[in-house]
């Protein structure tokens, strides 16, 4: 292997190669368009084009492909090769600053809400140029924004840029007016920590559940689960080791600051967190991450899951969204210094933080739902539904004081009393302490906890980018007129603090009370995908994005629509399969094996009358008994999905149908089958076991 440096990033067009290949003029005028969102001339694309080209021809490519995230979930890709005619029957290698800049994927088979109708296919993708382009599997990767022929957002990309405009103007209005004039531009940060299964691809060949829907729908539970804590931070096997050494130097490869990996809570669960970057190349990189993790497993012989509850009675994977703001300066904003309490700067950055979770809690909720984190959500494994926020122990006493004016004696003060005479930092929040917050202060950055291992972090960080960026930007409306600005600016933190108090819990989230108390607080708490989902319309939703200029309305609606139909559509997928599941397999192979003790028992009875069959008899009767019930619900089930069509007019409707209907049918039609499982003859039984699966690596 080549030492690390030099592998770092060795597949990426990026600010080193720019500089190396680019002749200056053209590197300073795109240079320009990175750093102060200048549009692109094509004389220059062209030239970067041409560039990229050689490049990536060097590094194997015969194709260059658009790489944009449309609302499907996954990333989309259509390759195209560099080959061009030269008029005498050869070819030569060409890209153009057009198609470097512009691409037009057939948009019809791409989800739109509605926005855009089936005839009008057409749909472009533009270049983001502040995210590098890179080389995977011999073709040249771009970076894009996916948008409709009219203008309307398709893809994930655009908002989050969006937003991470906003919060920037917004910020730093507020920056300059502290005095900070050197303050241009402020960027997010995010670093996300990405959970994953492991499981063997003999297995995973066997389970049609899995492959169909990335989760069991079936399987009684091992004898052994994470009961003993021996797996988190455990050492890790030879395999897995081998799997993330490989999976280390693709994404190093790829220029991908991966830096921490260790086994998680489940058997067979395992986390990778990167170093932080900004927010939409932390985005481009996780959506990379996981889909290199998918392809190294394979050739490990595992399979990546990357499903948010693959396992049941095990823990479920979630990925840990850390956000924070910093200046061009390199200045974080979120860091609270030696003495928190005189940072009047930091504790504004903080109400303005506080108060947007709190008005908009319903937000945070809404981004981080799916199908499979409603598995997670609320389950006493990952946060709770309901959204709050963890201060830790330090800062909310700071908030308390501010609140009741009291005076604040920070820790750090206290310490120095006992004869230390450095002042120590303000100390970083162990996160261990608080694990059950949805979003947790961590020291320099606030820790989104709710979501899922398989979303794209872009929904919920165009969420916070826009909540905080509209908090600003009241903020600067009151403050910008004041004649004693220091006292309207420690006015202003009181008045927010006292008034969205009620957000900040730095107790256990898990705790019943909680739920009790969080209802008396008037915090919402919305344990599936369609009850978050409604509130996505909710007037004062609407009036944000529009207002920040993120989604016009029907932008909104469409998101809202494919949201519901997406899930209704994976709910019926996994019904399909238990029933399939149910009756080619489960119902077949449990009737045989009741074949095999009657045919057992009737055996020894013609033997003798006196050898003893009650075992036997007992199994076929208790086996056969629920094999009337499984089958049963079996048809229940088949019925409910035919049954949804009648609900399928609206969408908030049939999310709502599968949710209360099929989906609790769903339950009932497994916890029979896993019964039948503990009962039925390994030889027999169909699938491979939780056992076999979450211990066979
Ligand atoms: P903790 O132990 O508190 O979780 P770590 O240092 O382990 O903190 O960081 C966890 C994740 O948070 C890493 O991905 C890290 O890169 C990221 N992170 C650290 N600082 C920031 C920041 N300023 N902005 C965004 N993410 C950050
Ligand atoms: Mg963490």
């Amino acid at each position: 292997m080549a030492k690390v440096p030099e592998l770092f990033g060795s597949m990426v067009f990026n600010e080193q190669t720019m500089q190396e290949r680019l002749p200056k003029a053209t590197y300073k005028a795109l240079q320009k368009t990175i750093q102060n969102g200048e549009p692109l001339d094509l004389s220059v694309a062209n030239v970067v084009a041409n560039a990229m080209k050689d490049w990536a021809v060097e590094k194997g490519c015969t194709h260059y492909t658009h790489w944009f995230q449309p609302m499907t979930g996954v990333t989309a890709e259509k390759h195209d090769s560099f080959i061009s005619p030269n008029g005498d029957g050869q070819v030569i290698m060409e890209f153009s600053g057009k198609e470097l800049v512009k691409g037009e994927p057939d948009a019809s088979s791409f989800p739109s809400g509605g926005i855009r109708a089936t005839f009008e296919a057409r749909g472009y993708t533009t270049w983001d140029p502040t995210s590098y382009a890179f080389a995977k599997d011999g073709t040249l990767y771009i970076p894009t924004a996916f948008c409709s022929y009219t203008g309307e957002v398709l893809d994930k990309k655009t908002p989050l840029l969006r937003s991470m405009e906003r919060i920037s103007t917004e910020a730093v209005k507020i920056l300059q007016l502290l005095g900070n004039k050197d303050v241009t531009r402020v960027t997010t940060t995010v670093g996300p920590e990405q959970e994953y299964f492991l499981i063997d691809k003999d297995m995973y060949d066997l389970r049609e559940d899995i492959i169909y829907t990335g989760r069991t729908l079936f399987g009684a539970k091992a004898p052994k689960g994470q009961e003993l804590d021996d797996h988190y931070f455990g050492s890790i096997k030879t395999r897995v080791a081998a799997f993330m050494r490989d999976l280390d130097t693709e994404l190093w490869k790829l220029g991908i600051f991966a830096k921490t990996k260790h086994n998680e809570v489940a058997p067979s669960q395992h986390e990778l967190a990167p170093i932080f970057s900004t927010t939409n190349i932390a985005t481009d990189h996780n959506e990379l991450t996981m889909e290199v993790m998918k392809k190294t497993a394979e050739k490990h012989g595992l399979v990546c899951l990357l499903h948010e509850k693959p396992f049941a009675g095990v823990n479920g994977s979630g990925k840990h969204n850390n956000w924070s703001i910093s200046t061009n300066t390199g200045k974080n904003l979120l860091d609270p210094g030696k003495e928190p309490e005189k940072n009047t700067q930091f504790l504004l950055f903080l109400a303005a933080i506080v108060k947007a979770v709190h008005e908009y809690q319903d937000l945070l909720r809404i981004s981080v739902a799916s199908a499979g984190n409603d598995h997670r959500l609320g389950a006493n494994e990952a946060p709770p539904a309901i959204i709050s926020m963890y201060l830790g122990d330090e800062l909310g006493a700071l908030v308390d004081a501010i609140i009741n004016d009291k005076e604040y004696v920070s820790k750090g003060k206290v310490k120095m009393e006992t004869g230390v005479d450095v002042l120590p930092d303000f100390k970083k929040d162990n996160s261990d302490r608080n694990r059950t917050s949805p979003f947790a202060f961590t020291g320099n950055k606030f820790e989104f906890r709710a979501l899922g291992s398989s979303l794209n972090i872009a929904c919920p960080n165009i969420m916070l980018n826009t909540m905080v960026a509209e908090e600003l930007s009241e903020f600067y409306d009151e403050l910008k007129d004041s004649d004693d600005l220091e006292s309207s600016v420690k006015a202003l933190i009181k008045k927010t603090f006292t008034e969205h108090q009620n957000i900040i819990f730095n107790g256990n989230n898990y705790a019943e009370e909680w739920v009790a108390e969080a209802e008396k607080r008037g915090l919402l708490n919305l344990k599936s995908l369609p009850e978050a989902m409604a509130h996505y319309i909710d007037k004062k939703n609407i009036d944000l994005f529009v207002k920040n200029k993120i989604y016009s309305k029907d932008e909104i609606q469409a998101r809202y629509e494919i949201e519901l139909e997406n899930y209704a559509k994976e709910i019926n997928i996994e019904a399909l399969t238990m029933i399939d599941m149910a009756k080619k397999k489960i119902i077949p192979a449990v009737s045989a094996y009741v074949r095999e003790l009657t045919d057992t028992a009737l055996a020894k009875k013609a033997l003798s009358a006196e050898i003893p069959t009650s075992v036997e008899e007992e199994l076929i009767t208790s086996l056969s008994n629920k094999l009337v019930c499984f089958s049963k619900k079996t048809t229940e089930l088949e019925d409910a999905v035919i049954k949804a069509d009648e609900y399928s007019k609206d969408n908030l409707t049939y999310a709502t149908y599968f949710r209360e209907t099929v989906f609790a049918i769903m339950q009932e039609l497994r916890a029979v089958g896993d019964s039948m499982e503990t009962e039925t003859s390994a030889e027999y039984w169909p699938y491979p076991s939780y056992g076999e699966m979450l211990f066979g690596v």
